[in-house]
């Protein structure tokens, strides 16, 4: 099992946000958890909500994660500008697909952003939407033995 992210950045940060908006892009799926907030820490930097302020305007912008602690979904959709769910079981496609399918917009016009290739880059490839993998947001904090699982689970990237 291989996957493809159309795009490879460091973080949320590197996103050209206005290339996506004029290559047709109308529709953000970001993951959650060490994609735009350091795991486990329940609070966004101010950075990453200066971002969401300009992006909000650009795009419809959701955040879909596989956490399933409903006390810390609930705590991250208050202090988030948009909607946020959790349980959504990446990669299975299921929950991604009723959305996309809910609001009526195209694959093409669809990006999933996350850190982790085999949920969040390979449930946007099942689906046949755009994907984009960032390295953790976290990194410098992270331990060896996460550096290690992160770099072994890159190998099923197809570049
Ligand atoms: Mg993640």
């Amino acid at each position: 099992m291989f996957v493809k992210a159309d795009l490879i950045k460091n973080d949320i940060f590197d996103i050209d946000y206005k290339k996506l908006k004029n290559d047709g892009i109308k529709l953000i799926i970001f993951d959650l958890d060490s994609t735009i907030m350091r795991s486990k820490s329940g609070s966004y930097d101010t950075r990453t909500l200066e971002l969401f302020e300009e992006i909000k305007t650009m795009f419809q912008v959701c955040v879909m994660s596989n956490n399933t602690n409903e006390k810390y979904i609930k705590k991250v959709q208050r202090i988030t500008p948009f909607e946020v769910y959790g349980m959504v079981k990446k990669p299975n496609p299921y929950f991604i697909k009723q959305y996309i399918e809910k609001y009526k917009f195209e694959n093409n016009e669809v990006v999933i952003i996350g850190d982790r290739p085999l949920t969040d880059i390979l449930v946007g490839n099942k689906i046949g939407i755009n994907s984009i993998l960032v390295d953790s947001i976290n990194r410098k904090e992270e331990s060896k033995l996460t550096r290690f699982v992160r770099r072994l689970e890159r190998l099923f990237l197809i570049k």
